[in-house]
């Protein structure tokens, strides 16, 4: 294997936790770092939403202490990095991880495929909304008016196309919010929003992001099953305790799973059936020479959260590495 393809550590995924890796790296010494990305451009989830002049910001950047743009959010970990001498790989689709051997085979666009070797690999994947098929349930001819929040942000966003007047998104995490809003900012007449919890999952999310509008999405408590009015298309959904509220689709938000299946194909220990990779307090998996970060651990968090668990997680390899 010819030396330009050594690295001392290899990081799969440029999103916030794939760069927060990176930098917490550099920040500690660490020489030799590739940040390996499938895409042509580097930032992850927050790169796809872009800047427009009546959007609404979704994306929380503490140390300014201000809401922006997801493509101002990538933008700005791209500027961090570019003072450092991360390698950036693009367009590399890595397909598989060998853990004995430590080494990575991946997809360029231009190389063709390519095996490098790393003493530590990073899995910042993150993680992606459940398709129709894994939701089960959702068949038959309404399932037309039933959307995915990322596919739903992507037309509104990338293609100014607004699917629904009457919205009603089902979950109440900051995904949730963000698409509330997005849809409210669009022109969607009335949003209403309804979980099975008490309150809303992300209360901090709800106020920060509807500071700028005049009204919140009404939010509907405790509601286990909802029913759909009307033949075809829904005019209305009821909820379990009767209430009517009168709706022209649904949006599901939030029922994410971890991008692990390069983990579980080169067998390392996984939680099933929520496909989350089984880490140590030191974000190892069972192979130590494996960490993950960001998304990918499971559960739901914000591109800030997953950038400073990047950070976390560059302290651990940085000490993995440096011990041999
Ligand atoms: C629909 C949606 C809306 C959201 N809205 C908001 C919001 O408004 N505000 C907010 O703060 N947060 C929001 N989030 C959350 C935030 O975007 C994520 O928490 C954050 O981007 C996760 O960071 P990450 O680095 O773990 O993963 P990601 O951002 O998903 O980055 C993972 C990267 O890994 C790459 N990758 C995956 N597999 C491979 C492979 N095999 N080879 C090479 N590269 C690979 C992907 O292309 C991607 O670039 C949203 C998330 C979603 C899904």
């Amino acid at each position: 294997m010819n030396s330009e393809h050594k690295f001392n550590v290899a990081i799969i995924g440029a999103g916030p936790a794939g760069i927060g890796v990176a930098l917490g790296l550099t920040k500690r010494g660490i020489k030799s770092v590739v940040l390996i990305e499938r895409n042509d451009d580097i930032g992850g989830v927050p790169s796809i939403y872009k800047k427009k002049k009546s959007g609404i910001p979704t994306f929380i950047n503490w140390i300014r202490g201000r809401v922006i743009f997801g493509e101002d959010y990538a933008g700005w970990l791209h500027q961090k990095l570019s003072k450092t001498d991360v390698r950036i790989w693009r367009a590399s689709k890595v397909l598989r991880i060998d853990p004995e051997r430590k080494s990575i085979t991946l997809v360029n666009s231009e190389k063709g495929p390519l095996d490098i070797t790393a003493n530590a690999v990073v899995l910042a994947c993150g993680a992606r909304e459940k398709s129709p098929v894994e939701f089960g349930w959702l068949s038959g001819a309404r399932s037309g008016r039933i959307f995915f929040s990322k596919n739903l942000l992507e037309l509104i966003d990338q293609h100014d196309i607004l699917p629904l007047k009457k919205p009603v998104v089902i979950g109440s995490d900051l995904n949730a919010y963000a698409i509330a809003a997005k849809l409210k900012q669009s022109g969607a007449e009335k949003v209403a929003i309804i979980d099975n919890r008490q309150r809303p999952k992300s209360p901090l999310f709800s106020r920060l992001y509807f500071r700028l509008w005049k009204s919140k999405p009404k939010f509907h408590a405790h509601v286990e099953s909802v029913t759909f009015k009307g033949n075809g298309a829904p005019s209305a959904v009821v909820l379990d305790n009767g209430t009517s509220i009168p709706c022209d689709g649904i949006v599901l938000s939030g029922d994410l799973i971890p991008n692990s299946e390069l983990a579980l194909l080169a067998r390392l220990k996984m939680d099933i059936p929520s496909r989350k990779p089984m880490v140590n307090s030191n974000f190892q998996l069972s192979e130590p020479a494996i960490f993950a970060a960001g998304n990918i651990l499971g559960g739901f968090h914000g591109a800030e959260w997953c950038y400073f668990n990047g950070l976390k997680v560059a302290k651990k390899v940085a000490e993995y590495v440096k011990n041999g």
